[in-house]
């Protein structure tokens, strides 16, 4: 069966639901996705900032809380790696497709929370929650919390408009993905009108890299394989990791830069984790293939041109089966821009 079967297209937007929520709340946790990006992160920061704007006591909180990356952002020093106490009016659960990607501290809060909001913008997002805010043809969830805040009618403040910023510049890459319309661009300027600078936020979120992270490409791309139909392939192991003399996981952008590569119409990278026998599947497709259907197969999620997923086995094994579901998928695409 296809995503498209499965989810053609989610557009639910329970708006005033979510308004009467938080109308009546005064204490709310904000959670995102375990692994955060610039997205997590920045949706969670801007929603989080703006319901301070508004007088909640807010918590929010990530497993292994916040990456170095995104600490400038404003309040960032309040994302809590753990939770272990409080209860919650509301639960905003942000960029997070499923229930068991928001971690330990999603089952903390919703374990403790009386209403539950999803905002998300995942074609594979499987409705949880009682209250969603999930638009699959939006860019980002940080452009989901904008369509939200927008009609608090409330003035989007630097603390507001920074983070939603780098969650719309990091998951488009830059404003370069299919999903970037202009509404994205209109939601962009409105956050750079209101302090947010599209220069920082690119070059702090986006561009920056460590000497040491692409030490880690050099080394894994050593195991770079072209395959049937245009898959192209790499592997890294924790030997790569402990080569190029990194302590924290993570590919750094790797399947992203290599579905640049003009033979590859889908780029995969599949990295031993920390954790013994689980295996991480990073997926990347150009416009008109399809690597969500592989990463719903995987047992993760994600986007048609970006998904991942968590796989328990040997590092041959993942890198086999994701191989064999991945040569299927190049073949039923169509490469659209030529
Ligand atoms: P990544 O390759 O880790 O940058 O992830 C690409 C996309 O796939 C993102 O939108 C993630 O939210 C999604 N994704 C990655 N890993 C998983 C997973 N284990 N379960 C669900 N979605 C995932
Ligand atoms: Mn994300
Ligand atoms: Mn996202």
């Amino acid at each position: 069966m296809t995503l498209e079967m499965l989810t053609p297209m989610i557009n639910e937007t329970h708006w005033q639901a979510a308004h009467d929520a938080i109308a009546d709340a005064s204490r709310i946790v904000v959670v995102t996705h375990v692994s955060p990006d610039g997205d997590a992160i920045g949706s969670m920061l801007g929603v989080a900032n703006i319901l301070r704007g508004m007088g909640k006591t807010v918590d929010c909180a990530v497993d292994g809380g916040v990456p170095p990356t995104f600490t400038f952002l404003p309040n960032a020093d309040t994302i809590q790696p753990k939770l272990f106490k409080g209860e919650w009016d509301v639960f905003i659960s942000t960029d997070s497709s499923d229930e068991a990607r928001t971690g330990e501290c999603g089952a903390y809060a919703r374990a403790n929370s009386r209403t539950v909001i999803n905002l998300d913008h995942h074609a594979t997002n499987t409705l949880f929650g009682d209250i969603h805010l999930v638009q699959s043809t939006v860019s980002s969830a940080a452009e989901v919390a904008f369509n939200w805040v927008e009609q608090m009618a409330v003035a989007f403040s630097p603390e507001v408009a920074r983070p939603l910023l780098t969650g719309i510049v990091t998951d488009t890459i830059g404003f370069r993905t299919s999903n970037v319309t202009e509404r994205t661009l209109a939601v962009a300027q409105t956050l750079i009108k209101s302090g947010a600078s599209l220069t920082e936020i690119t070059e702090r979120a986006l561009d920056n890299r460590s000497y040491q992270s692409v030490n880690l490409w050099k080394q894994a791309l050593q195991s770079m394989e072209l395959h049937e139909g245009g898959v192209l392939c790499v592997t890294i192991t924790r030997d790569d990791f402990k080569q190029a003399g990194i302590y924290e996981d993570g590919d750094f952008g790797l399947a992203g830069f290599l579905v640049r590569v003009e033979e590859a119409m889908i780029a995969v990278v599949i990295k031993e984790t920390e954790e013994d026998g689980q295996i991480n599947v990073s997926m990347r497709a150009k416009p008109g293939f399809n690597v969500a259907d592989t990463a719903l197969e995987l047992g993760g999620g994600g986007h048609l041109q970006a998904s991942g997923a968590t796989v328990e086995g040997t590092l041959a094994d993942v890198k086999a089966r994701t191989l064999a579901l991945l040569v299927q998928a190049a073949k039923s695409g169509k490469r659209v821009i030529v």
